[in-house]
């Protein structure tokens, strides 16, 4: 763990593994934080946030600036590092630090931008100004699909508004965390800016951030379960919450788009980290007309898509994570096809030599899917397409925000009405038009209704971090 400037064991002595879910294999030891861990983080954070949240903007960006220089320099450490704890191909993986380190460069130059107002007052005597000011020390949780990226999309914002920091990663990535902790380390941000602690069991270090008034904001990317957990636990002392949740992305195609090139989109984006990312399509509305076409090239197109260690060339599909999430899958693609869903390709694990010893999941193509089969409102964060074909357009926008969830959501038309018709009426926070890849640390990323709260990247993603302060001078 990286606490005040030094990397530490728990004080308890306790360790836990890392695995690899290619093959099973242990590949490092961390240690597991509990409670006595996290205080000592935070007040280290506590007593850093004095003389940080003093820094000018323009110092703190020294450091920010120096942290995604020597990020991008360790580029191909860090994606072996991400391919080999978390799984993912290793083009995606560079992708992902490139992306994560995005963070650094644009919060390097955002932080200088945190302006305030002058409002004019009624009264001749009276100004009023708007000053807006760091938080305090955040706490900040993180999942791990995205090991990286999702570190540095709150890490970025926080440090740059002026706040101190202590993050725990998910228990499946700690090695990732660790690597991005010492770029800090090696980037030079004063002792107890930014902490790391590593733990096994999440629900001690939550509670202690939830608990411990000093934390001012907690700031979570994970499931919407444990979401809500933190949003109750979060009431007593009113804490500042940002909450990055799951999602249930409807994915549109009209009667109107050319169905090949949709369903080339949506095999790029249903299947990048093997389903696993919480903007990835988990209902693809299509059509009755163009299914043919559409589902013909889809399934040419995913039935070539070969599985195995991120590191082998031509892999495009990783591991998922653990063998829970394989069985969640299994369990909701037995359910499609037992109430009627027609299985297009795939559908079960993949065991094939040594695939077996890792967390293999066919790459999957339903059709005939319904309202009535759990994958049509449950989040499947894996490699299974389900489409929904459609006759009548006037009832998608009902159809696509008939969910709880309200991240990320996807249109493919060449009619600009519809388009227009679409962007406006969907429930959710990005929406991609004939696009699959909205996202960018300079655009605004996060969801509405059960898909969190606040918004990560853009100016959006730094007011994250401040607090409004009105000064009435009477003169
Ligand atoms: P998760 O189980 O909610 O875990 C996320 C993080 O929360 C991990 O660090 C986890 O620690 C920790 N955690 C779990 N229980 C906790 C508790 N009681 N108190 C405090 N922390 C706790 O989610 P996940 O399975 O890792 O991630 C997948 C979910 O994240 C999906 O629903 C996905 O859609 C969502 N996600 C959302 C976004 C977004 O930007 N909206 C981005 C990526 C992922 P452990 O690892 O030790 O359990």
């Amino acid at each position: 763990m990286f606490i005040n400037g030094q990397w530490l064991k728990a004080q308890s002595g306790d360790t836990f593994q890392s695995y690899n879910p290619a093959s099973g294999e242990p590949i490092g030891q961390v240690p597991a934080g509990k409670s006595a861990d996290a205080v000592k983080a935070i007040d280290a954070a506590a007593e850093a946030f004095l003389l940080w949240s003093c820094q000018t903007a323009y110092q703190r960006s020294h450091f920010l600036y120096e942290a995604h220089a020597l990020m991008m320099a360790d580029l191909e450490r860090l994606a072996c590092i991400m391919t080999e704890e978390q799984g993912k191909p290793i083009q995606a993986a560079r992708n992902e630090v490139k992306y994560g380190a995005d963070f650094l460069l644009w919060y390097a130059e955002e932080g200088k931008r945190v302006y305030g107002r002058t409002i004019p007052s009624a009264r001749s005597d009276q100004r009023f100004l708007v000053l807006r000011q760091p938080v305090g020390v955040v706490g900040a949780i993180t999942p791990w699909n995205y090991p990286i990226s999702m570190i540095t999309r709150k890490v970025a914002p926080a440090l740059a508004a002026g706040c101190t920091i202590v993050l725990k990663p998910a228990e499946a990535t700690p090695l990732c965390a660790s690597a991005v902790f010492e770029i800090f380390e090696k980037a030079g941000f004063p002792a107890g800016v930014a902490n790391l602690v590593t733990a096994l069991d999440p629900g001690p270090i939550g509670e202690t951030f939830l608990s411990d008034f000093r934390v001012r904001k907690v700031t979570f990317t994970g499931s919407t379960t444990v979401g809500k957990m933190l949003a109750k636990g979060a009431a007593p002392q009113l804490k500042r919450l940002s909450l990055e949740l799951g999602g249930h992305a409807p994915f549109i195609v009209c009667r109107d788009a050319d169905p090949l090139h949709a369903a080339k989109g949506l095999a790029l984006v249903k299947f990048l980290n093997s389903g696993q990312a919480c903007i990835s399509p988990n209902r693809i509305f299509v059509h009755t007309e163009i299914l043919k076409p559409f589902l013909a090239e889809l399934t040419s197109r995913v039935s070539g898509l070969k599985a195995g260690s991120g590191f082998d060339a031509g892999v495009r599909i990783g591991p998922l994570i653990n063998e829970r999430e394989l069985d969640k899958i299994d369990r909701q693609v037995q359910d499609a096809v037992a109430k009627g869903a027609s299985l297009v390709t795939g559908g079960c694990r993949l065991t094939d030599g040594n695939l077996g010893r890792g967390f293999f999941f066919a790459p999957t193509i339903l059709s005939d899917v319904n309202s009535d089969m759990s994958i049509y409102r449950e989040e499947t964060f894996g490699p299974v397409a389900p489409v929904i074909p459609y006759d009548n357009e006037d009832d998608l926008l009902a159809m696509a925000n008939d969910t709880h969830y309200g991240l990320a959501s996807y249109v493919y038309t060449r009619d600009l009405k519809k388009a227009f018709r679409l962007f406006e009426g969907l429930q959710f926070g990005i929406v991609g038009i004939n696009d699959i890849n909205p996202t960018s640390a300079a655009a605004p990323f996060g969801g509405m209704k059960e898909s969190g709260l606040g918004r990560e990247g853009a100016s959006e993603g730094i007011g994250e971090y401040l607090e409004t302060k009105l000064g009435g001078f009477s003169i």
